[in-house]
């Protein structure tokens, strides 16, 4: 059993709020630097970049977790997680047929550049990827379920874009045993406001959009490996398996 420090919130250059430094070599060094050992990067609506750090994660001997961050017709966030790249990009091709015929703004949002490992542009994402997708949050947990993913609601504790925000509650499902919280999160203020969020995990991360913020919401798992099946049974306290936020 082993430590592994994780941030699971990280957007890169294809997010159109994600700064432009935000490339896999630049990102996975700052990560580095940090001790991060579990690195997700999660894009909106799109899993396109992943291969591009896929690539270069191991010469930097960082574990990358498949996954993006979606936005539900409730404009709500969810970071959906998947054991291997098939099945992250199956998905993400999927969502992206159900995201709204919106054309990105480049001026307004920003660029979508989808890039290879040493930052050749391969392309412009011409969709909005910072729209909604038309599935609700029950469908998107549907999904997520058929699709072998895992669910962790986003920065449940912002005022905007999270499944408090947007419903009020967390609804009840069994494919939601954990929640994501930002960097800033005081815990203890969150259980005054909201007792009920003690019934799951928490995991912290940084939700980073530059350089400088990446490592800053951290989460320090106890696993046999650093896999997501661990980190899954981890949420579940299965075994002599411990988080620590
Ligand atoms: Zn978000
Ligand atoms: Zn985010």
């Amino acid at each position: 059993m082993h430590w592994y420090k994780a941030d699971l919130h990280i957007h890169s250059v294809l997010s159109p709020c994600g700064s432009l430094e935000m490339g896999p070599r630049a990102v996975l060094s700052t990560a580095k630097q940090k001790n991060i050992d579990l690195l997700a990067i999660t894009d909106h609506n799109s899993a396109a970049n992943l291969p591009a750090f896929a690539a270069l994660a191991t010469e930097y001997e960082i574990v990358l977790i498949p996954g993006l961050e979606v936005q539900s017709a409730e404009e709500i966030h969810t970071l959906v997680f998947f054991h291997d790249m098939k099945s992250c990009q199956a998905f993400s091709r999927e969502l992206y047929d159900s995201l709204l015929p919106v054309k990105n703004e480049p001026d307004f949002f920003g660029d979508q550049v989808v890039i290879d490992s040493e930052e050749n542009i391969l392309r412009y994402e011409e969709k909005a990827l910072i729209n909604s997708s038309r599935w609700n949050f029950e469908q998107l947990l549907g999904k997520i379920n058929s699709a072998g993913g895992f669910a962790l609601p986003a920065h449940v504790d912002a005022h905007s874009y999270s499944i408090i925000s947007q419903l009020g509650f967390i609804p009840e499902s069994k494919d939601i045993v954990a929640l994501g919280i930002t960097a800033k999160c005081d815990v203890n203020d969150l259980y005054k406001k909201i007792p009920g969020l003690k019934d799951f995990c928490l995991i912290r991360n940084s939700d980073a959009h530059y350089l400088k913020d990446i490592g800053s919401g951290t989460t320090e798992f106890y696993l046999k490996e650093p896999t997501l099946h661990e980190i899954i049974l981890a949420c579940k306290q299965k075994g002599d398996r411990y988080i620590k936020i």
